[in-house]
C-alpha cells in the first residue's frame, strides 16, 4: 500500500436527516481525494449510544448513493481499516485514554451529575476547567489509592483531558491559514465515558490515525474542537502524523445572518435536506431536496459553488468538470449564503441540458405517483415535450403537465367569471357540438373549428381563449390551448367544457 496514498473522510454522527452542509463536505472531501487518485473514506460517528436513531445509517449510505459520491471504503463497503463504525471499534480507545493519565494529559473524574449541578448552581459561570477542577471529585485532588480504589470498586468515572492552562494552539488550515487558541478558553473535556465509549474528540483522533487519514475536511462548526484534536495528536501520535485541516465555510441562511438550521426551511418553505427524513420516534418529516424534484446533478452543482468557484464566471459544472478545476485555494474563508432561488435555477440548467428521453424516465414515476395511474411513456414524453420549457423542478411538471393526463382537481372559475356573458355561454355550446363533428383531431384543426365558430358568432376569439384555457387546465397557465385539446382528445376536451359550462350556470 503507498504510504502517502490521500485518504479523507466523511465522519457522520447517524441521528437524522443530512443537512445540505454536510453533503458538501462529503463532495469537497470526495473531489479533493479522487483528483489525486485518494480513497474516500466514509466512518460512522456513533458513540453517542443515547442517540442512537434507527435507520439514520441507511439513510447516510442512500443518500449518497442518490448523489453518486459514493465511499471507496465504509461499513456497507468493507476496506482494510475497519470496522468503520465507531461502536464496534470500542476496546482501541480506552488505552489511548489510559495513557494521557499517565503521561499527566488526561484525568480520571469521578463526580456524580448532582454534583455537577451543584455546581452550576453555585457558580454560574462553571466550566470543568483549570479554575474548578482542583475543587471537583478527580485524580488531580483524590489520593493515588482512593482513585485505585473507586476504580477497582467500579464506581463510574469519566476521563478528561487536562487543558493546559497557559499555551497557544497553532493549527495550519487549508482554507484559513495560520489559526491560534488559546488553551485558558477551552474546558477539559471528556475523552472517555462512563459508558467506556470515547467521546468524538478522542475517537476522532484514534480513529483517523489508524485510518491512515491526510486530509480531514469538515465544516467550520468544528474549529473550537481543533485544539483539543490537535493536542491529542501531539500527545498521542506526534503532529508528524496529523492529517492536515480544512474547515468549510458554513452556509448561512438567505440572509446571510447566521448558519442556516433546518428549521429556516421549515420556515422559509425550501427543504435543508438532501432528502426526505422521517424522524422515527415523533414521525416528522423533513423534506428533502430530491423529494423536491431536484436532480443529483444540479443540487452537487449548487453545493459546489457554495463556498468556492473557478475563478471564471462559469457556474454550471459536472462532477467530471469539477473533478479537474475543484481546489482548495479557491475554496473561501466566509460563509456561503444559501438562496433557494438560485438553487433552482441550477436545477433548470440541468434539465435543460437533458434529452426528452432522459428527462422522461425522471417525471413518468413522479406524475405516476402523483396521479396514482400508471402512463404510457410515449405521452409522457410528448407531455414534457409539450410543458418542459416551464418547469425548474422535476416536481414542477405534476402540476404543468398533470392536467394532460386527469380532469383538473378544481377550475379556476373566479378568473373567468366577471367578463363571462350569454354570448361566451351560447359560443361554448355550439363549440362543443362543433368539436363532435371534428374528423380529424389536432390543433390546427381544432383552432380553425374555435376561430370560424367565434366569426360566425360575432365573438372575439381572444376573449374566449382564457376561458377555454381554464376550462382544459383548471388554471391560467399551460402550453398552447390547441395543443393542449389536441393532446388530451376529444371526449376529454368536450367534458372539461361541459364541466365548467355548468359550474358557470
Ligand atoms: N462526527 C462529526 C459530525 O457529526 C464529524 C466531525 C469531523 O469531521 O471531524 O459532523
Amino acid at each position: 500500500m503507498n504510504e502517502h496514498k490521500v485518504r479523507v473522510r466523511f465522519a457522520p454522527s447517524p441521528t437524522g436527516g443530512l443537512h445540505l452542509g454536510g453533503v458538501r463536505t462529503v463532495l469537497f472531501n470526495y473531489l479533493f481525494a479522487k483528483q489525486q487518485g485518494g480513497d474516500f473514506i466514509l466512518r460512522i460517528e456513533d458513540t453517542d449510544q443515547s442517540r442512537f436513531v434507527p435507520g439514520a445509517e441507511e439513510y447516510i449510505f442512500n443518500t449518497l448513493t442518490w448523489c453518486g459520491l459514493v465511499p471507496d471504503e465504509s461499513p456497507v463497503h468493507g476496506g482494510s481499516y475497519g470496522p468503520y463504525r465507531q461502536s464496534e471499534r470500542k476496546p482501541m480507545y480506552l488505552p489511548y485514554a489510559q495513557q494521557l493519565v499517565e503521561a499527566g494529559q488526561a484525568y480520571y473524574a469521578f463526580d456524580t451529575p448532582e454534583q455537577l449541578d451543584n455546581m452550576r448552581k453555585e457558580h454560574p459561570n462553571f466550566q470543568y476547567n483549570h479554575q474548578f477542577r482542583l475543587k471537583l471529585s478527580n485524580s488531580l485532588t483524590l489520593p493515588k489509592e482512593e482513585v485505585a480504589q473507586k476504580i477497582a470498586n467500579g464506581e463510574p468515572y469519566v476521563i478528561r483531558i487536562l487543558m493546559p492552562a497557559n499555551e497557544t494552539v497553532v493549527l495550519h488550515d487549508l482554507i484559513r491559514g495560520e489559526v491560534s487558541f488559546d488553551t485558558a478558553q477551552s474546558d477539559d473535556k471528556v475523552l472517555l465515558k462512563a459508558d467506556g465509549m470515547p467521546t468524538y474528540h478522542l475517537a476522532v483522533v484514534v480513529d483517523d490515525f489508524h485510518m491512515k487519514i491526510t486530509h480531514a475536511f469538515r465544516g467550520e462548526e468544528w474549529l473550537p474542537s481543533a485544539p483539543i484534536h490537535v493536542l491529542l495528536w501531539k500527545y498521542l501520535f506526534g503532529l508528524d502524523a496529523m492529517p492536515k485541516w480544512a474547515h468549510l465555510p458554513l452556509i448561512l441562511k438567505p440572509d446571510g445572518h447566521g448558519k442556516l438550521s433546518k428549521r429556516d426551511g421549515e420556515r422559509l418553505g425550501f427543504p435543508v435536506f438532501a432528502k426526505e427524513w422521517k424522524d422515527p420516534t415523533t414521525g416528522e418529516l423533513t423534506s428533502g431536496f430530491k423529494e423536491r424534484g431536484f436532480l443529483p446533478e444540479a443540487f452537487i452543482n449548487m453545493l459546489a459553488m457554495l463556498g468556492w468557484n473557478d475563478g471564471t464566471d462559469q457556474e454550471v459544472f459536472s462532477l467530471e468538470e469539477l473533478l479537474q478545476k475543484f481546489n482548495l485555494e479557491r475554496v473561501h474563508k466566509g460563509g456561503a449564503r444559501f438562496d433557494f432561488e438560485k438553487a433552482t435555477w441550477f436545477n433548470q440548467e440541468w434539465m435543460k441540458r437533458m434529452s426528452t428521453l432522459a428527462l422522461t424516465e425522471k417525471v413518468q414515476p413522479i406524475l405516476e405517483a402523483s396521479l396514482q395511474s400508471k402512463l404510457a411513456t410515449e405521452k409522457v414524453m410528448q407531455a414534457v415535450e409539450m410543458t418542459r420549457e416551464r418547469c425548474a423542478l422535476l416536481n414542477d411538471f405534476i402540476t404543468q403537465a398533470g392536467f394532460l393526463f386527469a380532469t383538473p382537481a378544481s377550475y379556476d372559475i373566479a378568473s373567468i367569471q366577471p367578463k363571462w356573458d350569454e354570448k361566451k355561454q351560447h359560443f361554448f355550446k355550439a363549440f362543443v357540438v362543433e368539436l363532435g363533428k371534428i374528423s380529424e383531431w389536432n390543433a390546427p384543426a381544432i383552432e380553425a373549428r374555435f376561430k370560424e365558430l367565434a366569426a360566425e358568432q360575432g365573438v372575439k376569439p381572444g376573449d374566449c381563449m382564457l376561458p377555454l384555457r381554464v376550462m382544459l387546465v383548471g388554471g391560467k397557465f399551460g402550453p398552447g390551448v390547441f395543443d393542449i385539446a389536441a393532446f388530451i382528445g376529444a371526449a376529454a376536451t368536450i367534458e372539461r367544457i361541459e364541466q365548467v359550462l355548468g359550474q358557470l350556470g
